[in-house]
């Protein structure tokens, strides 16, 4: 939580305030060593299994670059400022860039690249000895902040190479550069007192990567070797212009980590979702059944059909991270029993000990609640094999798509796939690393990612109180990031003590507010009331409306329009957090919020904020997008048009292909089938009078 917005900060500045450092042409040395971990790590600790997945990482780091170089600006300053808040966008804390010299290199056999672009990301807090989580944390944040690194590098170098530049992505554990040295002249830290490299605002210890190119860039210049790190100047230290205030480390540190950044025990817990579920009324549905299998499999036309495999991936950055995300499917675990342990009976124990893992590995919010079989698809979308369910316990993290980028976008423009596809990937890698950690403490684990899922993630979320059911419909709603996140779940037989849905008001503040079904570019989120859905409430989105635009328009990659204009996708200072409770607490507010979101102009893009180049990749090379791009703001009034001509349909299981059908089958949507469907489909208020109050049934 920030202090002050950083609404005017560019975002290629970063969250530190690195530009109010002094700087020099003559560093006093001209490396350091990279900091290391301050304890052992015991036999139960993370870091046994992240090698695997640094080692999946480390082969992506370099290769061809596409055939032709991307129409961008020439201007090394641009370049530089671009590739900056790429990295930053990825969560480095510090990027600079420097020219490479020949003694940076360590081998003779190397690239003649000539720019370094390097990026520092920090260490993650530990718990304290006795903490939930210290046997599995303390001691690993070389190799996770390796894995992240890795991670950057991987992603940097194949978007600048998309774009047909040389470039290769170093870290750490894999590189023919002197890391220490490109670090010191690109002004993102400077040996210390014990010769060790000390990096400004930083107060935990770091890790470096580097991308190495020919893609020419401005350079930065060392830091002062006599200069503060942290300036004593208080507008500094308040974080006044929205960088991070130094007093992020305290409040950090008076929450245990299991606890995560965002104080959800605030939040009211429940027996039952805010919404009905008849659990028995639940029809398990096919992963073929699901629309962008369906889009795939050419259910959704001929246009759909072409770009399902591609419209994730049009722009550069986000076809850098496609080899991690589909790469990493095969590490997701196992469905196989294993035999009974002994240890590990503590179900809280265990639980706060994942919680604190999951944020000490970069999720943004984790919770527990048991895998129940109507969670789990039924067939399999290759082969049509029936699944099982198999586990018992998931574990639910959502992590944030980031409010700054959001505020720059309209959220169906060329950034908006890399938004959807950082945080997948970033969830695949987090769940993996936790499902493996489970499966060396000896019990059965696979994490679902976006890339491969066998469980349908929304009831998971719902039930591990994560978030509320939206008017968005199949996008839930959380109370701190409203509904700009993504998912990842995994499945284990790890017990766990379960946590409980959530109620902070979000189905009165959406019968209220129509904010997200008047900014739909496809008229797709409904006006009107819930409905039941499949044994669900739920406010029940045209998913072939959305499916179809998200993969075939043509003016950006994807859309996440609904999650960009909603009033709770807010940055994190402490007004909006007020605002936040406001609405919890205080029914009779709601009305007025709504109001004073549009009146206030939120939802319009913020120019300071656009920081990426407007990209499309075709044929293998970055052009400049022949339709052009979607330019939208606020579509104020236009409610009553809209709700007026809108046509939706639902598609439940008799209307989805049947269990056993593969990709390689065609089953035509039958949309007129559907739209009748939606007319006919019953209240919310009917299904409660209908079924009373039945077990597993949530009564009004
Ligand atoms: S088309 Fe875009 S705005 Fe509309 S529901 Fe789909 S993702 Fe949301
Ligand atoms: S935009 Fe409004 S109606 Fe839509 S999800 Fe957000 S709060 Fe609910």
């Amino acid at each position: 939580m920030r202090l002050h917005s950083n609404r005017e900060r560019p975002f290629h500045l970063g969250p530190l305030a690195l530009e109010r450092l002094r700087r020099t042409t003559t560093p006093a040395a001209a490396t350091g060593g990279v900091p290391r971990d301050e304890h052992i790590p015991s036999e139960d600790a993370v870091l046994h299994v992240i090698p695997e997945y640094i080692s999946l990482f480390s082969r992506y780091l370099a290769a061809a670059p596409a055939a032709a170089e991307a129409p961008v600006s020439p201007d090394p300053t641009i370049r530089a400022n671009n590739l900056k808040a790429h990295a930053y966008f990825l969560d480095a804390a510090l990027v600079g860039c420097c020219q490479i010299q020949p003694d940076d290199w360590t081998t003779d056999d190397n690239p003649a690249h000539r720019y370094a672009c390097v990026f520092v990301v920090e260490f993650g807090r530990e718990p304290q000895p006795g903490e939930p989580g210290d046997r599995w944390i303390r001691g690993c944040n070389v190799a996770r902040t390796d894995m992240r690194c890795a991670e950057l590098a991987v992603v940097l170098s194949g978007y600048v190479r998309a774009m047909g530049f040389e470039a290769q992505g170093h870290f750490c554990a894999a590189t023919q550069l002197d890391l220490g040295r490109l670090a010191v002249r690109s002004g993102v830290a400077r040996p210390g007192e014990t010769g060790q490299l000390v990096a400004p605002y930083l107060r935990r210890g770091f890790r470096i990567g580097v991308i190495s190119t020919n893609y020419v860039l401005q350079t930065d210049l060392p830091l002062a070797q006599d200069g503060s790190l942290e300036p004593d100047d208080p507008g500094v230290q308040q974080g006044v212009g929205g960088t991070l205030p130094a007093s992020r480390y305290e409040l950090d540190e008076s929450r245990p980590v299991h606890l995560g950044r965002y104080p959800m025990e605030t939040i009211k817990r429940v027996d039952e979702p805010t919404t009905l579920i008849i659990r028995e009324e639940i029809q398990r549905i096919p992963k073929r059944g699901d629309f962008f299998t369906r889009a795939g499999a050419g259910d959704l036309g001929e246009a759909a059909k072409r770009e399902r495999f591609r419209f994730a991936m049009k722009h550069p950055y986000a076809l850098g991270m496609q080899p991690l995300i589909q790469n990493m499917v095969p590490l997701q675990g196992t469905r196989d029993k294993f035999p009974p342990v002994a240890a590990h009976q503590d179900e809280r124990a265990n639980a706060e000990a994942i919680k604190a893992l999951g944020y000490f590995l970069g999720a943004d919010f984790v919770g527990v609640c048991r895998a129940e079989p109507w969670m789990y698809y039924s067939h399999d979308h290759l082969d049509g094999h029936p699944i099982d369910a198999y586990h018992d316990y998931a574990v639910v993290m959502l992590i944030d798509q980031g409010f700054e980028t959001m505020d720059g976008a309209s959220g169906d423009d060329w950034i908006s796939a890399s938004q959807s596809m950082r945080a997948y990937m970033r969830g695949a890698e987090i769940a993996g690393v936790m499902a493996a950690h489970c499966r060396r403490l000896g019990y059965s684990a696979r994490a679902h990612s976006n890339a491969h899922s066998e469980v349908i993630h929304n009831p998971a979320i719902l039930m591990a109180g994560l978030a509320e059911v939206s008017r968005i419909g199949d996008t839930l709603l959380n109370p701190f990031i409203g509904p700009r996140s993504k998912s990842v779940v995994f499945t284990t037989d790890f017990p766990m003590e379960i946590d409980k849905p959530i109620d902070f008001g979000m189905q009165d503040f959406c019968s209220q507010c129509l904010k997200c079904a008047r900014e739909c570019p496809c008229n797709a989120i409904t006006f009107g009331p819930k409905v039941m859905f499949n044994g669900y409430e739920i406010w029940k989105a045209d998913v072939e409306k959305c499916t179809k635009y998200r993969v075939t328009q043509t003016k950006g990659s994807a859309c996440g329009r609904c999650m960009k204009m909603c009033p709770w996708n807010r940055e994190d200072t402490v007004q909006s957090r007020e605002l936040m409770l406001r609405s919890v607490h205080s029914p009779a507010s709601r009305a007025a919020i709504i109001r004073a979101d549009d009146e206030e102009g939120n939802g319009t893009r913020n120019p300071v904020k656009r920081w990426w180049f407007d990209l499309e990749m075709v044929d293998g090379v970055a052009v400049k997008p022949k339709a052009g791009t979607n330019e939208r703001d606020l579509n104020l009034g236009r409610e009553q048009k809209l709700a007026a001509m809108q046509k939706l349909a639902l598609f439940p299981p008799q209307l989805q292909p049947k269990g056993g059908t593969t990709v390689s089958q065609t089953v035509p949507v039958d949309r007129l089938a559907g739209m009748k469907l939606y007319t006919e489909a019953e209240s919310p208020a009917a299904a409660r009078e209908r079924v009373g109050d039945r077990e597993g049934v949530k009564p009004s």
